[in-house]
């Protein structure tokens, strides 16, 4: 996957936010704001996100799934962004009590929210009821108990439920995305015949509405094959349980390096909708997908500033940076792979090969293992990492006690901070001891 000709060297466009364009100082306007800018104003590391980006993609999505389409948030979830998929008319796919306290504080309405996860609490199941969440996703016959016994304690109505179906699919993506394969600790398994005894205990409980059927094969997948697959396994289930609706889930891949390619989201939800055609699923069951990487990753860039570069010996220079594994942990999680470009020459050929790392202290620390970069880049410059949108910011963390970055949209040559960069201060605000 890794282009060392020369031509490749050049950074493809297509891995660029939808409005990266050059200004005429030959540095990259993103947003119609100087990249340069940005970094002078709010200081490195900063994640920017280009919002009409955002915004286009979540239109895709709602034009791709008309049955229903919802935010997976936990690939980037801030008030902005919830705020933004819900204008947009999406869905929010949330988690956690976590995830539902931020998607109400940006306004969200509870019944559009679709709570997952495959250990919900008492305490978050009570919390979803209570403030009253239009999905549920059951994952297991124990989350069957205890929403039963709140529903019976609240005296509250009954709870629309999806049943969480694995059904048996290797998705070729990393082995801690893969969610859909028998040995999955998602949901119910197909093929051990546990969906088909949970549908019976969801049908016959008086506290639970039976709404349809949800799998989630895993992310990064770069094939709608799979997709295919998926609704083609899934299909008779869905049509003797009755379901109203089917959600093929999320994890549509997106190109992060030069050589990459991946459908469009539009191209996923015309293929799944074919292949449902074709198993004969009617078009009064609502096909519904929880998109998140497709949405958010190529919206952002983050910005480093080089600190200092060590050359080697036969071996790529090591060029530091001033973020790390705590503000992007993917490669250092699953061996991601990204490019670099400097934003004040995007376009040149890199032809000097480089190891990205951070300023944490242990050697995991590497935001791109083998980068190209111009050969006159230097101490200070400005380095960026394109398609870092999802996961990056979710998954930072204070490791080494590093105050996190701070985010802005940029959108018709405004800048908008959404989220501030964290202060020393705020890592004491946890303290209980003055
Ligand atoms: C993570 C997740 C998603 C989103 O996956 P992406 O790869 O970001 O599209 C959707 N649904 C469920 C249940 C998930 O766990």
């Amino acid at each position: 996957m890794r282009h060392t000709g020369r031509i490749m060297n050049v950074l493809p466009s297509h891995l660029l936010p939808d409005t990266a364009t050059l200004a005429t100082n030959g540095s990259l306007s993103i947003g119609g704001v100087d990249l340069l800018e940005i970094a002078a104003e709010f200081g490195t590391p900063v994640f920017v996100y280009d919002e009409s980006h955002l915004r286009a993609r979540c239109a895709e999505a709602v034009d791709a799934f008309p049955g229903g389409v919802a935010y997976a948030t936990k690939a980037f979830l801030c008030r902005a962004m919830a705020e933004l998929a819900v204008e947009s008319g999406m869905k929010l796919d949330v988690a956690t009590g976590g995830e539902i306290h931020l998607a109400l504080a940006a306004g969200a309405r509870a019944e559009r929210l679709v709570f997952h996860g495959n250990n919900k609490s008492s305490a978050e199941i009570a919390m979803a009821i209570d403030v009253g969440v239009g999905t549920m996703v059951v994952d297991s016959f124990d989350e069957i108990d205890r929403i039963e016994a709140i529903v019976r304690a609240t005296k509250e109505r009954p709870v629309r439920c999806l049943l969480r179906v694995t059904p048996g699919i290797e998705a070729h993506t990393h082995e801690y995305i893969r969610t859909g394969h028998d040995d999955s600790k998602f949901g119910f398994g197909f093929n051990s015949g546990q969906a088909r005894a949970a549908l019976e205990r969801v049908r016959s409980s008086s506290e639970i509405t039976f709404g349809g059927i949800h799998a989630h094969i895993g992310s990064l997948i770069f094939d709608v094959d799979a997709f295919e697959k998926e609704v083609e396994i899934l299909a008779a289930f869905v049509l003797e349980s009755g379901a109203s609706e089917l959600c093929i889930g999320g994890g549509l891949g997106v190109p992060y390096v030069a050589g990459e390619t991946a459908p469009t989201i539009s191209e996923w939800g015309a293929a799944v909708h074919a292949a449902a055609t074709t198993a004969g699923i009617p078009d009064s069951v609502a096909i519904t997908a929880e998109p998140g990487r497709s949405i958010v990753a190529g919206a952002a860039v983050t910005l480093y500033t080089v600190g200092t570069i060590k050359e080697r010996a036969d071996v790529p220079a090591y060029v530091a940076v001033d973020g790390g594994m705590h503000d992007n942990p993917r490669p250092a999680l699953y061996g991601s792979d990204y490019e670099a470009f400097l934003p004040r020459a995007p376009f040149v050929h890199r032809e000097r090969r480089a190891r990205v790392v951070g300023m944490n202290c242990e050697s995991s620390d590497v935001l791109v293992r083998d980068a190209s970069i111009p050969n006159d880049t230097v101490v200070g410059d400005v380095l960026a990492t394109p398609v870092t949108g999802a996961y990056g910011y979710a998954m930072a963390s204070n490791f080494n006690r590093i105050p996190r970055p701070p985010v802005v949209f940029v959108r018709d040559g405004d800048v908008r901070l959404v989220l501030r960069r964290e202060t020393y201060d705020d890592l004491l605000l946890l303290e209980t001891s003055p």
